[in-house]
């Protein structure tokens, strides 16, 4: 065991995904790097194809802790393992299979396609590990692509990780963000004008980045022996609480990948996070937000927003759609484990509980956010505050930090200027805003007499209250803009403005003027620019 903090090339690794799975080893790379169907096996062989000039450009001080790292120089060792041209002993890199249902369609075999996993380590406090690079190089599931991945879409998955984790979503970490060298060519908008573009890998850790996926693709092949080996690993590495395989572990795994996922989801929908390729293949067993790809938070509160150009017809991942989307995924994995199980029916009560798992979430969060007691009976009263926010441009993180402003004010305060008032810099044109529609005045003076009187009314201590409210109310996400910015300075070569942005989104619930740059709402500069409003999925 290194003592730490340790350097990356001084870790123990182990792969238990490897040692114990089946999997295919080709002899050669030229093979191993082959697309081509992967049958009866949870993995395919890969070494990461080495890059020209690997240099680490963002570092994650809080997910190195996980494993007990020290921060590595920008080029050198720790650099040559993140670009993927050396390897620690005892990593067997190897990329994962599976298969997926993309925007409700059976895919067939998806799996990694440029993501290689290094191998697994323990970290000081004994919790285990995957570190895997995206965008290392061509698998077996490459398909047709280069397996590389762009700077600007790494920088998001880098800095979007990192911010969900502080943000208190549970989620993939990110490690590290390192540079190439290499260009890469992409087509961004699918327009036949692809450019040569920075290339990237972040490095991402979770304990496992297991998928629906994984189960389906064996279900879609009648694969029962490599499904049932991976329940087992699974069950005997992340679950152990549940025991070892059999009918009563299976349906209680299934139980709380459904419940996790619907507390995911939930605290997506309250920091609003979209998703954007909510597809099975992207959802993980273990109830973490995985694959950032063209994810959006929320700058104004549009149920029907996805920042995903891909979806513009269908709107099937839209903001509102999230929570009904977890449960069809969920779905489809009960089908996926329906055959590991002699009474498949077993599924059917976890997968209905689970929309009582995101309601229940779901509310208890919002009554920290609004400082009063919530129950089932006040959804009238949730549903014309979320009406009344979507009825103009409104920025929804934006209201719930200034009703942390307006607990404050003394009791009993109806005043409609003084209730108003603190609210005018979440609208997007005053002209359409209580100041300048008295209709809208007038719905949001109703609303929020009826919220000051429940606040007023509730027993538990105002300032306990306000300290939950200001807790569960980010101040500062990684809105799509801040991203941009990031992104801009990043492509000339400036890594200080992404740098500050970490800084801003590791204290995401703090206001103070060091922060006040990236508390703003989405500046006019940003309404229509392309990785702003909308992304697509070229990354
Ligand atoms: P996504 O929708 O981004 O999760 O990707 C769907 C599938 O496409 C996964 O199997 C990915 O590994 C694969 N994929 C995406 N981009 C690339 C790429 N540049 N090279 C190889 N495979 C890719
Ligand atoms: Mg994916």
């Amino acid at each position: 065991m290194p003592t730490h903090p340790a350097d990356l090339t001084e870790l123990s690794f182990d792969d238990s995904f490897v040692r114990t799975l089946p999997g295919e080893a080709p002899t050669n790379e030229a093979v191993a790097r082959r697309s081509r169907e992967v049958r009866g096996a949870c993995w395919a062989a890969v070494t990461p194809t080495p890059v020209s000039a690997p240099r680490i450009a963002a570092w994650s001080e809080g997910a190195g802790a996980l494993l007990g790292l020290r921060r590595p120089t920008a080029a050198g060792a720790v650099a040559d393992v993140l670009g993927g041209n050396r390897l620690v002993t005892g990593m067997r890199p190897y990329a994962a299979c599976y298969g997926g249902h993309q925007f409700g369609h059976w895919a067939g075999q998806l799996g990694d396609g440029r993501a290689i996993t290094l191998g697994e380590t323990l970290g000081p406090d004994a919790q285990r590990w995957e570190v895997q690079l995206k965008g290392a190089g061509p698998t077996a599931f490459s398909r047709r692509s280069d397996g590389r991945a762009v700077l600007r879409s790494s920088l998001r998955e880098f800095l979007c990780s990192e911010a969900m984790f502080h943000l208190g979503v549970p989620t993939t970490r990110a490690l590290a963000l390192t540079t190439t060298g290499d260009a890469v060519v992409r087509d961004m908008f699918y327009d036949g004008h692809p450019r040569a573009e920075p290339g990237a890998i972040v490095t991402r850790l979770a304990p496992c980045f297991v998928r629906l996926g994984h189960f389906e693709i064996f279900a879609s092949r009648g694969e029962t022996q490599p499904a049932q080996a991976l329940l087992a690993w699974l069950l005997a590495h992340h679950f152990p609480e549940l025991g070892p395989p059999s009918d009563d572990a299976l349906v209680a795994l299934f139980a709380t990948v459904a419940e996790r996922t619907a507390r995911m989801i939930a605290d997506w929908m309250h920091v609003g996070f979209v998703h954007g390729v909510m597809n099975t293949d992207n959802l993980s067993v273990l109830g973490l937000t995985i694959d950032y790809g063209p994810y959006g938070f929320l700058d104004t509160y549009d149920p029907d927003f996805t920042p995903n150009t891909t979806d513009f017809q269908g709107r099937r991942y839209r903001y509102a759609n999230q929570p009904g989307i977890g449960q069809w995924n969920l779905y489809r994995f009960a089908l996926a484990l329906s055959p590991l199980l002699s009474d498949p029916q077993r599924l059917e009560a976890p997968l209905s509980a689970y929309v009582g798992h995101f309601e229940t979430h779901w509310r208890e969060r919002m009554a920290r956010r609004l400082g009063v007691a919530l129950t089932p009976e006040d959804m009238p009263f949730l549903d014309e505050m979320n009406s009344t926010l979507g009825a103009v441009e409104t920025d929804p993180t934006l209201f719930f930090r200034r009703l942390i402003d307006l607990a404050a004010l003394p009791a009993g305060l109806t005043g409609e200027a003084a209730l108003v008032a603190p609210l005018a810099e979440c609208f997007y044109d005053a002209a359409r805003s209580p100041a300048g529609d008295t209709d809208l005045r007038d719905r949001w003076v109703r609303w929020l007499r009826d919220w000051r009187g429940r606040f007023d009314a509730d027993p538990r201590p105002a300032e306990v209250r306000r300290a939950e409210m200001a807790a569960a109310s980010p101040a500062v996400i990684p809105r799509n803009w801040l991203a941009q910015e990031a992104i801009d300075a990043a492509e000339q070569g400036d890594f200080g403005p992404l740098e500050r942005l970490m800084a801003a989104v590791r204290r995401p619930y703090e206001a103070t003027p060091e922060n006040a740059h990236y508390r703003q709402r989405r500046p006019e500069w940003a309404r229509d620019k392309a990785g702003c409003s909308a992304l697509s999925c070229s990354s």
